[in-house]
């Protein structure tokens, strides 16, 4: 009763916002009706999505399709070292708010609602993985930002589904450029041998099937790029789970 108390106090001198329009909430839920309604979330649309990178179509309905079989341009030109993508949201002018609050305005309440989200839309990937990996920062840039937004979130999927966590198996090899300006080529280009298997965590991967963890799936390149040097360290599958993607539709 106190601790509920002192929250409702604590309320009233810094009310709970909505991250997105940034209107008074009664609660910590983090976003209004509105901005709820306003979310796209991948597996309400209506649309087929990619089998491998998980992108959705916005021209073919699923009823013309065969799920199991259909592939995007980008996954059959450049088939990626990861087996399967999967993510909750379309990344566009309604999510891009409430994700830049939680990657770089420390709003990181919100990793356990986002948590749910990601469970529902990996769930197929989730079934197969034994340990999950988030996408590391370089060491200057954690020290920068304080906090990796991607191992918040896979320490909240583990919390939830009780799979082990390796924060450490993957690290970053270099100091890449952000890659917001890029080309998808550029960006294949400047992720290159980024990462690396710390020594002391390869029994974390060898003959395991991971699942990595990352907030925005834009390009691919930088995922991918981890896909490649878990398996050449001995990872049996790398599959992709995140919180929102890049979407041309
Ligand atoms: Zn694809």
């Amino acid at each position: 009763m106190i601790h509920n108390s002192f929250k409702a106090a604590f309320n009233l001198i810094l009310p709970y916002r909505c991250l997105v329009t940034g209107e008074i909430l009664s609660d910590s839920s983090g976003l209004s009706p509105q901005a709820w309604s306003e979310l796209t979330f991948i597996a309400n649309k209506q649309g087929a999505v990619c089998r491998t990178c998980g992108c959705p179509f916005s021209v073919i309905e699923k009823a013309d399709y065969d799920e199991t079989h259909i592939s995007c341009v980008s996954c059959m030109d450049n088939p990626p070292h990861f087996k399967k993508a999967a993510a909750a949201l379309i990344y566009n002018d309604h999510s891009r708010p409430l994700i830049l609050g939680f990657k770089h305005g420390d709003k990181i309440f919100m990793s356990g609602t986002f948590a749910i989200w990601m469970m529902s839309a990996g769930a197929e990937i989730l079934k197969e993985t034994d340990v999950l990996v988030p996408v590391p920062l370089h060491w200057r840039r954690l020290i920068k930002r304080r906090y990796n937004q991607s191992a918040l979130l896979a320490d909240a999927l583990g919390k939830k589904t009780n799979l082990p966590v390796s924060k450490l198996a993957l690290k970053r090899a270099r100091a890449t450029p952000t890659q917001g300006h890029l080309s998808a080529k550029d960006r294949r280009k400047n992720v290159k041998q980024a990462f690396t298997v710390s020594k002391g965590h390869k029994q974390d991967i060898l003959g395991k099937n991971i699942c990595l963890i990352d907030d925005v799936l834009t390009s691919g390149s930088t995922v991918n790029e981890c896909a490649r040097t878990l398996l050449d360290a001995g990872a049996k599958s790398v599959s992709v789970l995140c919180l929102a993607r890049v979407a041309d539709i």
